[in-house]
């Protein structure tokens, strides 16, 4: 054997890159839509209690089911949802992997709406469901019309909306995902990471699932919860669709330490949103003043803002990390990614913004 050789991957795989930020040593990271609060010390202080009350139970497999997790997740969404209907794993990421792995697969599609979620197309294709690129207006919204009038074409076995939409900021309407749940011939999953950021007056998908039996809506602790390093994001659906993500899951996929964790998380889920209201005001901050800079900004449900539109978005992103700054170039030509962070790091990006040139 030829120790040179390339071992035989997948021919749909080679030639594909990593998916990830550039994990930076920078002042300011803003980059990746983290919550900027460390975890405030009551929670710390819970979530260490719980973990040492089971460390010397780590030689026993954790709780192959999550139950009393799922439960917590049950009672935080509301709308009179149980444990039956949650289903939690590492990360919202790892929830749709295995959406895709149940509904979608060889010999079937899978759609969204760009530009949204990178992660959508790639879970896809590490399924090996094919892709179909659906779009948005040039101001990036998707009304109700568009969307539907796309998913009669393509007849997607499942459908990806992203509300708020990532990296766009929008929040959808309520009535473009009804639409889309009801002309969808298959699965719609409502991608609802930042639920918990979005401006008053928005619904959640949640409130649609009694409604709509193919309707799945994921959410996430990675960014409201200050818990992206703890891994857990979760599902709503109806029963039936818990059922069929279990016969695709790992056995014990969410270890103890992990579903102990969140859960003293969550039942700190007060103190966490409190800092969900301060980072709100940060982004609304970010959107002021950047209008104020003359640069275009789509309104925004998120803890984040797009901003352009610059000639070469590249140039500013590298100017503003000279300055300390690090943001996200998301790849869409013009447009730069920013997460709204601490009031300090708000003043550091909006000056290093104030002198930048934007013809840039
Ligand atoms: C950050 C983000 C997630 C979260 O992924 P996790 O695996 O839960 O950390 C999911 N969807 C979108 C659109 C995101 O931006």
């Amino acid at each position: 054997m030829n120790p040179f050789e390339e071992p035989p991957l997948r021919d749909d795989l080679r030639g594909m890159t990593p998916y990830g930020a550039p994990q930076l040593d920078v002042a300011v990271r803003l980059n990746t839509n983290e919550n900027p609060f460390s975890v405030p010390d009551a929670v710390a202080e819970a979530m260490e209690k719980a973990l040492h009350g089971l460390l010397r139970d780590l030689n026993r497999y954790p709780d192959r089911d999550a139950l009393a997790l799922r439960e917590d997740l049950a009672t935080y969404l509301g709308h009179e949802l149980s444990s039956a209907n949650v289903w939690a794993a590492n990360g919202s990421n790892e929830v749709q992997q295995q959406l895709l792995q149940a509904f979608g697969g060889p010999g079937r599609t899978a759609m969204g709406f760009s530009p949204s979620y990178a992660m959508h197309p790639l879970l896809a294709r590490a399924t090996g469901t094919s892709w179909l690129d659906g779009s948005r207006s040039a101001r990036f919204e998707l009304t109700r019309e568009h969307a539907m009038a796309q998913v009669r074409v393509y007849q997607p076995d499942v459908v990806f909306l992203c509300s708020p939409n990532n990296p766009t900021g929008g929040a959808l309407e309520l009535d473009a995902i009804e639409a889309v749940a009801s002309e969808a011939p298959g699965m719609v999953i409502v991608d609802e990471a930042y639920a918990e950021f979005a401006r008053p007056g928005t619904q959640s998908a949640v409130t649609l699932l009694p409604r709509f039996p193919r309707l799945v809506v994921t959410r996430t602790m990675s960014k409201a919860f200050a818990f992206a390093g703890g891994r857990v994001g979760y599902l709503a659906a109806r029963p039936a669709v818990v059922d069929a993500v279990q016969l695709v899951r790992l056995p014990y996929h969410l270890s103890s330490l992990t579903q102990a964790a969140a859960r003293a998380a969550l039942a700190h889920a007060p103190a966490l949103l409190a800092q969900v209201e301060a980072i709100k005001i940060q982004r609304d901050r970010i959107v002021t003043g950047l209008r104020e800079l003359g640069l275009t900004v789509p309104d925004s449900d998120a803890n984040f803002v797009l901003f352009g539109r610059f000639k070469h978005q590249k140039a500013v992103w590298q100017a503003l990390l000279d300055r300390g700054v690090l943001v996200r170039d998301v790849g869409l030509a013009g447009w730069l990614r920013v997460t709204a962070g601490t009031a300090e790091e708000t003043d550091a990006f909006l000056t290093a913004m104030g002198q930048v040139p934007h013809g840039a």
